[in-house]
């Protein structure tokens, strides 16, 4: 029993090493929102008025976003078997008693560029950037076939039981981010590793 149980927080503890340093990558891209000057390109203000960018027309979700709240275009403009797939993961987390969020769904391209940018300013390059945000014409959250999930929990619950619905991490440094990449029981793909 106690093997076990130390095995338990083995795992736990990786889980949370592995998370800190992800976190660490992505959302100091992310995350960091607090500076929201506008792009340098065509304002369309499609969030009314011009106001400051991304925003909820941009795939901007709010903190505890569910995958049905399909009025908002970050989840309605997902892909819309990932969005079946990840409300059937949502409604069984649920069961196991494990909240679950949509942190991210679809996105628009002007805002992976934003993304972009930032991340080029922060880490210097454009090469090094990509290694955190992925390139506006190749972001799967662009197309509507990716989502970040969470919290660390709900990852964790994914991961080990995602591919049920067909949903598998695919970026070895990201436990946050799923597609829907295998049929509903089958084996997830390896996972791509950012060089
Ligand atoms: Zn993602």
């Amino acid at each position: 029993m106690i093997e076990s149980r130390s095995t338990t927080l083995t795992g736990l503890v990786i889980v949370a090493a592995v998370t800190s340093f992800g976190l660490a990558a992505c959302s100091a891209v992310s995350a960091n929102q607090s500076d929201t000057s506008p792009p340098s390109g065509t304002p369309r203000g499609k969030s009314g008025g011009g106001s400051k960018l991304p925003g909820a027309a941009d795939g901007k979700l709010p903190t505890g976003t569910s995958a049905f709240d399909t009025d908002l275009p970050g989840i309605a403009n997902l892909d819309p078997k990932l969005r079946a797939a990840v409300q059937k993961a949502e409604l069984a987390m649920k069961a196991d008693g494990v909240p679950m969020q949509v942190t991210t769904g679809w996105r628009s391209k002007k805002y992976q560029i934003e993304l972009m940018d930032k991340a080029i300013k922060q880490y210097g390059s454009r090469e090094k950037a990509r290694k955190f945000v992925a390139d506006p014409d190749e972001s799967h959250h662009v197309t509507g076939h990716a989502v970040d999930i969470g919290p660390t929990d709900a990852d964790d619950w994914l991961i080990r039981k995602g591919n049920r619905f067909g949903l598998c991490q695919t970026y070895s440094n990201e436990i946050w981010h799923f597609e829907l990449v295998t049929t509903p029981g089958g084996d997830c793909p390896p996972m791509t590793t950012p060089s």
